[in-house]
């Protein structure tokens, strides 16, 4: 189950967010609140870092394709890192469609061991038949795709043990089978890596 934004989570007030590994959840442009606040909240409460929601960017209209009106995830995701605090990573959130100037979509891009991640909620709110997915479906995608590729931002890769939610989803159908959890590996190496 995704789990809903709260004000405050235990083991917040330790120490002064700034000085410890946390993540900027940001909006891109246009997105709905409840969008950027679930995905924090999912990735504060089962990737395990600390996440915070910051004012929103401006639209990354730098980064549209020519021809594909579609926005290229790599200017976006170096436009993320850029000036992040070393304690700092952050994940950007975009309604538009991102695209890899060689993969015709992506739902999400990060830089593996890296600074940044970028999801798109354009394909997500898509349900069977062309309508639109109900809100319970398209917020547990979402929270999915914030997790996988938070994940990948700090070290983790992809997995090939069913449901996994560090497998490589290319449809959504196979996002919708994911569950919300790590495997056993992927969870040792996830503890791991949230320790550092
Ligand atoms: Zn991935
Ligand atoms: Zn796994």
């Amino acid at each position: 189950m995704w789990q809903v934004p709260v004000e405050h989570r235990s083991g917040c007030e330790e120490k002064p967010l700034t000085k410890r590994r946390h993540v900027e959840v940001v909006a891109l442009g246009q997105v709905e609140e409840l969008a950027i606040s679930v995905a924090a909240a999912n990735i504060q409460a089962i990737l395990g870092l600390m996440a915070r929601v910051v004012p929103p960017w401006s639209d990354p209209d730098y980064a549209v394709l020519p021809g594909r009106g579609q926005y290229n995830a790599i200017p976006v995701l170096k436009e993320l890192s850029r000036q992040a605090e070393n304690n700092t990573l952050r994940l950007g959130i975009t309604s538009a469609d991102l695209c890899l100037p060689f993969l015709s979509f992506v739902y999400g891009e990060a830089q593996v061991n890296g600074k940044a991640a970028v999801i798109s909620l354009h394909r997500l709110k898509r349900g069977p038949d062309g309508k639109t997915a109900p809100s319970g479906l398209f917020l547990q995608r979402l929270a999915k795709v914030a997790i996988h590729e938070t994940a990948h931002v700090i070290g983790m890769t992809h997995c090939r043990q069913q449901g996994c939610i560090m497998c490589f989803s290319l449809e959504l159908e196979f996002l919708d089978a994911l569950s919300m959890s790590f495997c056993p590996d992927c969870d040792l190496d996830r503890r791991r890596r949230v320790r550092i």
